[in-house]
């Protein structure tokens, strides 16, 4: 926070206040049947169309929302051509950064409706994103500002994901533009349509053209702008596979030293002991878990419940699910929206049909007929390590443990080489100091939920497969855009 001097974190939108959901509204409303149209952002060229496809609501299926143009070889081409770094005074790029988050706050109305129609987000989630879009701008505006001399490495590419299109894609690029490089962005295939409106703000605030460019396509853009020796720094927040792709293409063809910034994926996992207050673990187990549909890499996935409660406690989750409402994200009822296209939902829903065949459901909710909606599951598991993968959905696997073998339970969360974020419920302080020495993750939370990091308070990443830091809205993530300080010592 010292970082922001006398400006603290967004203030957001109190959606209890219902003046300010009218305001929300009404600008949300005109937005209800847009269709956007979106195509590569090259400096100017008019790069060669390239495939087009239409993005559709996951919510409802007859919704087109935008017509997209991918980027193809010839607009990669161009935009390398095109790339310069941002050669203005560090406090010039830091007013041009604060502008723009001033821009995106006042289209919150246009955002909203983006994110409920292209991302499947609920009003609590897509304010939840612009407040963290916003606070990444101003965070590494300020950052800048306190290191004006630091120089800029060159060009940057970077690849953010579909769960957090506004927030992730704006943070990487807002590090990199603040330390005065070059940006080819690449925003996630199913979201284009958001980093096409954040672009078209940075640039209305002064971000140049040829500084900041955007090629929206799928895994073929990606792998044009990490193979390319002109690179010189790669951002990328995915999966863990791809990440290894990533760096594996830039050992071919970058130089040597070329860094990589990943945020890859977890297996997180919440330990709930018998002197839990048990209403308030089930609250935040609840949002961990089954919040933003789960499709949060920071969302708890695996869940140990010391066995003298969890009868009670399993009992609790099952009718706190049952108040959940699955819908249309656009409606303000709505708590978890659908997931984000049907290879999303028939990837997590083979998993829970696996469960269910060994007889290992414990809970589930009735979805809505149409969309690509994933049923809330509860699943019971012997042990974290029978996960082989990340489901990246709202499916919650529980394990009873004993008391006595808590040291095993360490162990085998240890034992699956993620470490992102891990939650625990306890009133033994001397358990919360264990526990904060032992487990190895990138962020540990006591007794709340494990999702929803703030910039400037809680730098968000992880160690081990689920990322390579530094943390995204830290200290230490803008200094790694900036060429190393001997590099650019002047003799
Ligand atoms: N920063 C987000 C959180 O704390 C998660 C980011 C992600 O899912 O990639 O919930």
């Amino acid at each position: 926070p010292a970082l922001f001097g006398d400006r603290v974190n967004s203030r957001g939108f109190d959606l209890t206040h219902p003046p300010t959901l009218d305001a929300i509204s009404e600008g949300r409303m005109p937005h209800h049947d847009t269709i956007w149209e979106v195509a590569p952002r090259v400096a100017g060229i008019d790069a060669e169309a390239g495939e087009a496809h239409d993005r559709i609501n996951p919510a409802r299926p007859g919704d087109v929302v935008g017509h997209v143009t991918a980027a193809n070889p010839s607009a990669v081409a161009a935009a390398f051509a095109a790339a310069r770094p941002w050669d203005d005074r560090a406090d010039d790029r830091a007013k041009a950064l604060t502008d723009a988050a001033d821009a995106f706050e006042a289209h919150a109305g246009e955002i909203f409706a983006i994110l409920a129609r292209e991302g499947g987000k609920g009003l609590p989630d897509a304010v939840a994103e612009l407040r963290e879009a916003v606070d990444f701008l101003r965070y590494y505006a300020a950052q800048a500002r306190q290191m004006p001399d630091a120089a800029p490495r060159g060009i940057w590419t970077c690849i953010s994901p579909w769960n957090f299109p506004l927030a992730i894609f704006t943070g990487q690029i807002a590090a990199a533009l603040a330390a005065g490089n070059a940006v080819l962005a690449k925003p996630a295939e199913q979201t284009p349509i958001i980093a096409d409106l954040a672009v078209r703000l940075l640039h209305g605030a002064g971000v140049p053209e040829d500084v900041l460019q955007c090629l929206p396509g799928g895994g073929e853009v990606g792998a044009a702008l990490t193979a390319d020796e002109r690179i010189n720094g790669v951002a990328f927040t995915g999966s863990t596979a791809t990440a290894r792709k990533i760096a594996a293409s830039m050992a071919d063809h970058c130089a040597p030293g070329t860094p990589l910034i990943a945020e890859t994926g977890g297996l997180n996992a919440m330990i709930v002991d018998s002197t839990a207050l048990p209403e308030h673990a089930v609250r935040d187990i609840v949002n961990g878990a089954f919040r933003s549909a789960g499709q949060r890499c920071s969302a708890l996935r695996c869940l140990y419940v010391q066995d003298d409660i969890a009868d009670k406690l399993i009992q609790m989750l099952k009718g706190a699910m049952n108040t959940l409402t699955l819908g249309d994200p656009w409606s303000l009822s709505t708590d978890i929206g659908p997931v984000i296209d049907a290879a999303a939902r028939d990837g997590i829903n083979t998993h829970i049909a696996q469960a269910a065949a060994e007889g290992r459901v414990l809970h589930q909710l009735a979805v809505p007929p149409l969309g690509t909606f994933v049923s809330p599951t509860i699943i019971a598991l012997d042990g974290i390590d029978q996960l082989e993968r990340e489901i990246f959905g709202p499916v919650l696997h529980v394990v009873r443990y004993k008391a006595r073998d808590l040291d095993k339970v360490i162990k085998a969360i240890n034992g699956t080489g993620y470490g992102l974020t891990f939650g625990l419920h306890t009133r033994i302080d001397d358990r919360v100091e264990l526990m904060v020495n032992r487990i190895h993750c990138g962020n540990i939370y006591v007794n709340r939920d494990q999702i929803g990091a703030v910039v400037g308070s809680q730098p968000f990443g992880g160690e081990g497969l689920s990322g390579t830091g530094p943390k995204a809205g830290g200290p230490q993530y803008l200094p790694r855009f900036a060429a190393p300080a001997e590099a650019h010592v002047t003799p």
